[in-house]
């Protein structure tokens, strides 16, 4: 469905609060909205805290009371953050058609998201980091799919996407390695090797004896990590859907972690013994060799989490480390506004532009709401 500007104005710019956004009036709505935010919220964010609480237990080798309030603690920022987000977009949407005296293309959805997608910027770190990282990889999954030639050219080529995604590798988990950014990836590099070791007897730097055995190691783990998400996601989507078939179990995630992790040790243990290739090209090649899993296991949405994270590694490697750790704001605060705006408006007017995980991040955070004033235009009309 696609509402164009002049449509917009001669069917739907007349119409009253209640007929296109929600029944009742305006204040009764915005009461409601707020339990109904809540509860879509706590949904949303729930297995977020699971794999929160999930991975800080592995590390201090069980959960304890300390955990459990800081996992509590962080669930009720994440939904209080998503709460406020949608609350001040739809009142806004109310206060605008208000004090316009009706409905304008761009005053409907685009402006009171931005005004909304601003307050993001206040919140604590981590709920910023997360809503961010959600909005912005939908919406250059959004934009992959639906821009221009070349990036549909890009969407139907897994040969075009397995470069883009080795190139991305690369930059992350060497970026990792060095600490200019620490933000999620699914692998975790190998150390550095020692500068002090003369170039003639270096060698790997993982502590077992023998690189196969290292390797092995490395897919047996990360077979469990990806076997872990698998069954994870599966009950999750399982429960939401209330239809347990194990047909609906696969196990993508597992091979492609076993097959990352195997090519990319691999492939750094087998340079480690070549001396005349250049020490800082074994590391960064050893990265990109390793991202040519993804040509068995091709999503979009991992390619574009992983152009996002490249993005934020090359950027942290630009600023001076101090400098940026002081800084609370930066320059995703502008683009994060902007571009929820740009997806909750689209999602509305032209679902065609975004993606699929654009519409399950806006409607599973708004309780439906964007979708029901889709349902709402397309009977107008
Ligand atoms: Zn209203
Ligand atoms: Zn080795």
């Amino acid at each position: 469905m696609a509402v164009l500007s002049k449509s917009f104005q001669e069917w739907l710019s007349g119409r009253r609060c209640n007929e296109l956004l929600h029944p009742h009036t305006c204040r009764r709505a915005a009461f409601e909205n707020l339990f109904r935010f809540a509860w879509s919220n706590s949904k949303y964010y729930l297995p977020v805290v699971l794999l929160h609480l999930g991975k800080h237990s592995l590390r201090s080798g069980g959960a304890n009371r300390e955990i459990l309030l800081d996992t509590l603690w962080y669930y009720i920022q994440l939904v209080f953050g998503g709460v406020m987000d949608a609350s001040l977009i739809s009142i806004s949407m109310c206060s605008l058609r208000k004090f316009l005296g009706k409905f304008h293309f761009y005053t409907l959805l685009f402006i009171p998201a931005t005004f909304g997608g601003a307050f993001c910027a206040l919140f604590p770190k981590r709920v910023k980091h997360l809503q961010h990282t959600a909005i912005f990889q939908a919406l250059i999954e959004s934009l992959l799919l639906h821009l221009n030639p070349l990036s549909k050219l890009l969407a139907s080529s897994v040969s075009l996407q397995t470069v883009i995604f080795m190139v991305c590798s690369a930059v992350i988990l060497e970026g990792k390695q060095r600490k200019w950014y620490n933000g999620f990836w699914f692998l975790t590099p190998d150390a550095p090797t020692d500068p002090d070791v003369p170039p003639q007897r270096k060698s790997c730097s993982h502590s077992e004896l023998d690189c196969g055995l290292y390797i092995v190691r490395g897919i047996r783990n990360y077979l469990i990590i990806g076997l872990a998400l698998d069954v994870f996601r599966y009950l999750v989507s399982s429960s939401k859907l209330n239809q347990w078939s194990l047909s609906h179990l696969n196990f993508q995630s597992t091979a492609w972690l076993g097959c990352y992790v195997g090519l990319y040790r691999a492939v750094h243990c087998y340079l480690q013994s070549i001396p005349i290739v250049n020490e800082s090209l074994k590391h960064p090649f050893a990265g990109c060799l390793g991202g040519l899993s993804y040509f068995f296991y091709p999503k979009l949405t991992i390619l574009s989490y992983a152009l996002l994270e490249a993005i934020r590694t090359l950027s942290s490697k630009n600023h001076k480390t101090g400098e940026s750790k002081k800084n609370r704001f930066g320059w995703s605060d502008l683009l994060f506004p902007l571009s929820l705006a740009y997806l909750i408006h689209n999602y509305v007017m032209e679902e065609q532009r975004v993606s699929a995980l654009s519409g399950v991040i806006i409607d599973s955070t708004t309780a439906n709401y964007a979708r029901n004033i889709s349902k709402r235009i397309a009977r107008l009309q």
